[in-house]
């Protein structure tokens, strides 16, 4: 039977989301939103208590097993918390979607490892600082789209794995986009092995940020999500033992990678449900207030009219994204071509309604002084995040 309702766990962390959410992320999200410089952001006071209690309350490990210190919470659990937590700061929780990447693919693929739970994944879920944050590595300068190509050979990573005595020699760089990039203590990087064999004669390494001949860039300055730290990340020459690989290039690669995004995903079709929420509780209480016409903007039928056609839209995304993470809670990671129906049509109705939102409030809409602008910027980065909209389509036609 098909259920709709929220049990105890559930309503008890969406509560603590909503309260953290409205008394501490939305107006650090704001403040943080309108310093010019990015790198003033990271380094602030104010970005990294916010972190610092995010991490307190327990939101960068919510998948992590209850035997490491983790919150062992399913994947729609989560979901419901992202959308809270990306209603009131997409940015922070941009951020903490991608903390727990590389805590919770050694859960996953490396139990055993010891030496790998003891300096990754304890740490980190005992952190209530935010110090420990993941960053995975994907893009390149000369690799976007094209790192979920599994077919055409001559696609491939350029950054380069090279077999040494003890492990492997990592060189190369990773894109500006790299979120964490700049603030993360540990990368999951991919690096081609094997040139012959394409995208995918990459293997996974785990490359802790403090490594020797590691370094990062310039935080990115960019339009939306702008307390998500992005950067590009450097390694020259940097060793690592062979206990470091998480996962070996090869035919095992696409499993690896589609993994990541089917769960990846969801996050960020999360995200964008919050910002359509945020969106139109705004456009509710000022449509209500604003006289025109001799009577409150919602009695015009056009207002009213899109106000609903965004209520429909969150419903909608939200039931799609319910489902693919009922698919990846009753077998991991899920079902890629839903999670991805549920990523592209949640973003796209978030571009599309936050901006109907603007037009709500007219030129209201389109002031600092109101944070519907905001979102709209928020919007945006979402569908091009995890995948472009248009390439994640394309990828996931080929599962029908
Ligand atoms: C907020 C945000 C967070 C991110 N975080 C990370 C991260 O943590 N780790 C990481 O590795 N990367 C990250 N990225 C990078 C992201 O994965 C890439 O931006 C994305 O894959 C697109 O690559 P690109 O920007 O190089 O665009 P390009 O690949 O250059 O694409 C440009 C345009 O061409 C279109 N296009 C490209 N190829 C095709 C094709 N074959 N057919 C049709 N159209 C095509 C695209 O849809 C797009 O419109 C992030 C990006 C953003 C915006």
């Amino acid at each position: 039977m098909v259920d709709f309702a929220l049990d105890e766990t559930q309503e008890l962390i969406i509560k603590t989301a909503r309260e953290f959410g409205q008394e501490v992320l939305q107006p650090a999200e704001v403040a943080l939103d309108r310093i010019a410089d990015p790198e003033e952001v990271y380094k602030s006071k104010l970005f990294r208590e916010t972190l610092a209690k995010a991490y307190e309350l327990g939101f960068h490990k919510m998948s992590l097993p209850e035997e490491y210190g983790g919150l062992q919470l399913d994947t729609q659990t989560t979901g419901m918390v992202w959308e809270e937590l990306g209603r009131w700061g997409p940015g922070f929780a941009a951020s903490l979607v991608s903390a727990a990447t590389v805590p919770r693919l050694i859960t996953f693929l490396a139990p055993g490892n010891q030496e790998l739970i003891d300096r990754f994944v304890i740490p980190f879920c005992q952190d209530e600082k935010g110090e420990h944050m993941s960053a995975w590595c994907s893009s390149e300068p000369e690799v976007g789209s094209d790192g979920k190509n599994y077919t055409d050979k001559k696609i491939r990573h350029y950054t380069t794995a090279t077999r040494t005595e003890k492990g492997y020699k990592i060189n190369g760089a990773k894109s500006d986009f790299i979120s964490n990039g700049g603030i993360a203590s540990v990368y999951l990087v991919f690096a081609c092995v094997d040139s012959s064999q394409g995208i995918c004669g990459s293997g996974a390494f785990i490359i802790p940020a403090d490594a020797p001949g590691v370094s990062h860039g310039k935080p990115l300055d960019k339009i939306g999500l702008r307390t998500l730290n992005q950067a590009a990340i450097f390694f020259d020459d940097v060793e690592i033992d062979e206990s470091y690989v998480l996962f070996p290039h090869g035919e095992g690669y696409p499993m690896l990678h589609n993994s990541i995004i089917t769960v990846g995903n969801l996050g960020v079709g999360y995200l964008a449900v919050g910002l359509m929420r945020a969106a139109l509780e705004d456009a509710l209480v000022h449509s209500r207030e604003r006289i025109q016409g001799g009577k409150p903007i919602i009695e015009h039928q056009v207002i009213a009219d899109k106000l609903f056609r965004t209520h429909m839209a969150i419903e909608s995304a939200r039931a799609l994204l319910w489902k693919g993470s009922w698919l990846s809670k009753i077998s991991f990671p899920g079902d890629l071509k839903t999670s991805l129906a549920a990523k592209v049509y949640a973003t796209d109705q978030a571009v599309e309604h936050t901006c109907q939102m603007v037009q709500v409030l007219g030129g209201y809409g389109i002031s600092k002084e109101y944070t519907l602008e905001k979102y709209t910027r928020d919007a945006k980065l979402l569908k091009i995040m995890d995948g472009t909209n248009e390439t994640l389509l394309l990828k996931a036609a080929t599962l029908l």
